[in-house]
């Protein structure tokens, strides 16, 4: 389904997010005919410029950053569609100046509006605030819609999570809202679903009955990059399992919704959310573990420890490292525990989960080659490497029974031709259209962030050093003791 003709209004147009993704995301929109010819494209920041300035802007952006080389002919149309607003957030002046833009009747602009909060945080309420004062909040009609993307980070705990909400109800009705959640625009966590419940053979093993265990990993080998004074407020618990991780978990653990419409999915993902065990004081001391990198070798490159990074105070308790253990109390995964680490300069990037099922209940074949034959593992590959993989005993073959284990794998680059489309394509998309399947909602923010305020709890209570790692390492030793206690192990993506 196409978009409807619609005016795309960044706030935040001169910065990072919208040079990298969010006008590549575009201009690929535009080349595989998703956007209709007469969508048009207002970008506004501080910085003064020229509309012909920035189109320049906009079109190095996109030959920087897109994932296919730039047709002139494509690219010259996105760019005389686009227009620019020299402006402060926190001007008034400014939303009636957008306004007069907007409705100018010579100029055509389609009076469908999708907003996206490409800003720091703290404007989101100022801008919506301001749309809301000067009308451009809600449609002109009924036959026309007004929608608001919010990026990342959606409040800091709990309490400011909330706040937002509240601030962002005052004007926009939930269903104008778009929580975006890079991570449900790619193909490999959209798989999940697909996996689940557009097969017949896995979704009857999908319980405690033959799950023994989930590991989801999020591993990055690169450091706090360019990002250091945001990240030392934030750290990996906020940055990464709040919001990603928490949304790997719900797909997982979800049971089938009634339909794949936006709310029943949603509906499904948030019982998982609630379902997880808080943690009290002493599950913090026991279940979570926090750390930050010391200086090490990545890639065989020698990299600074945490502190000793640009825009981090020397004495950061900021963790660049997480690992924990989840239980959900439901009937489905009663006593099964998902463990979550995810960290910074670890020895590689990849996004994984793997499920690994019970052993088989009696054993025939103990002479393997292997010490013990491992349980059959089913592992999502998110990232890189996108795939599944299965492990399973095979019997080696020879006179002798002896088994060994090996993998079926499946990847999206040799089944699939072509470069899959990127997050942000797809979820513009979604939001053009009004689909709001891949975003999060209200109560499933609040729900992640009320279990994350419970760590943070007992982290504020805790004193003394947090532990450390070596950069290129799988994390601190402490993250081992976790997993082991229950008799498991990491794995090594
Ligand atoms: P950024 O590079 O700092 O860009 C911020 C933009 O907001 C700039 O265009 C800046 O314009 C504008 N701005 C800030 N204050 C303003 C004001 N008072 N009035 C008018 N314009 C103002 O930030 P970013 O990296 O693009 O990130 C934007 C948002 O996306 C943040 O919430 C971030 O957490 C989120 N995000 C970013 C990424 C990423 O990859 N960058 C990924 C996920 C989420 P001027 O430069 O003209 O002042």
């Amino acid at each position: 389904r196409r978009p409807e003709p619609f005016t795309f209004v960044i706030f935040g147009a001169a910065g990072d997010l919208a040079h990298r993704k969010l006008f590549p995301a575009l201009y690929n929109l535009m080349v595989d005919n998703w956007l209709a010819g007469d969508c048009r494209i207002i970008g506004i920041a501080r910085r003064a410029y020229e509309d012909t300035e920035f189109r320049r802007e906009v079109g190095q952006a996109i030959e920087e950053h897109s994932r296919r080389k730039p047709d002139p002919q494509v690219l010259d149309r996105l760019l005389s569609s686009t227009y620019y607003l020299t402006a402060d957030f926190n001007d008034a002046n400014a939303y009636e100046a957008l306004k007069t833009m907007l409705r100018d009747a010579e100029s055509h602009f389609p009076q469908n509006f999708l907003f996206y909060l490409a800003t720091p945080p703290s404007a989101y309420p100022v801008i919506a605030d301001h749309l809301g004062n000067v009308g451009l909040a809600k449609p002109i009609d009924e036959r026309h819609w007004v929608r608001i993307i919010v990026e990342k980070p959606f409040g800091h705990d709990l309490e400011s999570a909330v706040a937002l909400n509240q601030d962002l109800h005052q004007v926009f009705d939930e269903s104008q809202i778009y929580r975006i959640d890079h991570y449900l625009g790619k193909e490999t966590v959209q798989n999940i679903l697909v996996f689940r419940f557009a097969n017949g053979i896995f979704e009857p093993l999908w319980t405690r009955q033959y799950i023994d265990q989930v590991q989801i990993t999020v591993a990055e080998s690169l450091g706090v990059a360019g990002r250091g004074s945001y990240y030392d407020q934030a750290g990996a618990l906020r940055d990464m399992v709040q919001n990603h991780m928490l949304q790997l978990v719900s797909l997982i653990a979800m049971e089938p919704p009634v339909a794949f419409e936006a709310d029943a999915v949603r509906d499904e993902k948030v019982k998982v959310l609630r379902s997880i065990r808080p943690f009290s004081t002493r599950d913090v001391a026991e279940y979570t573990v926090r750390a930050q990198y010391e200086k090490g070798s990545v890639d065989g490159e020698l990299v600074p420890g945490y502190l000793d990074e640009p825009d981090i105070a020397s004495d950061s308790r900021t963790e660049s490292y997480v690992a924990l253990r989840l239980l959900i109390d439901n009937w489905r995964w009663a006593g099964v525990p998902f463990y979550l680490r995810t960290g910074k300069r670890l020895a590689k990037r990849a996004t994984e989960i793997a499920i690994q099922f019970k052993t088989a209940p009696h054993r025939f074949f103990e002479q393997t080659d292997t010490p013990e034959l491992a349980p059959n593992l089913l592992t999502l590959k998110i990232q890189p490497d996108e795939g599944i993989s299965l492990r399973f005993g095979a019997k080696v073959p020879g006179p002798e029974i002896r088994v060994r284990t090996v993998n079926m794998e499946f990847l999206y680059g040799t089944s699939f031709a072509g470069t899959p489309p990127e997050a942000y394509e797809r979820l513009l998309l979604d939001a053009m259209i009004g689909d709001s399947t891949l975003f999060t909602r209200k109560d499933e923010v609040e729900a992640a962030w009320s279990l994350v305020s419970s760590i943070l709890h007992g982290w504020q209570r805790a004193r003394g050093p947090i532990p450390t790692y070596e950069s290129g390492s799988w994390g601190p030793e402490e993250a081992d003791s976790l997993i082991q206690r229950d008799g498991f192990r990491w794995r090594r993506p």
